[in-house]
């Protein structure tokens, strides 16, 4: 049975600094991710993936990377789900 997490995500988000904050919300509006952030917050890509990387500033950590869509790291499911 699905029961909903709100009481134990505002516990959470208490803990959270102002910092933490900011990265999730970078993380929210993500669309073009470095392969290092893409899998520190989402799942690193398993087997032969074919994508398009181009040569960006990263949405996360805005360092001048070759990127890829989040949607190869499960659209970053594992950081934002918490
Ligand atoms: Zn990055």
């Amino acid at each position: 049975m699905w029961r909903p997490f709100s009481s134990i995500g505002i516990m959470k988000k208490k803990k959270n600094n102002k910092m933490k904050k900011e990265l999730l919300n970078k993380i929210k509006e993500a669309e073009y991710v470095c392969h290092e952030c893409g899998c520190k917050y989402g799942e690193a890509p398993t087997g032969d993936i074919i994508y398009t990387a181009h040569e960006d500033n990263c949405d996360i950590c805005g360092e001048n990377k070759s990127l890829a869509h989040i949607r190869l790291y499960r659209y970053l499911y594992k950081t934002l789900k918490k």
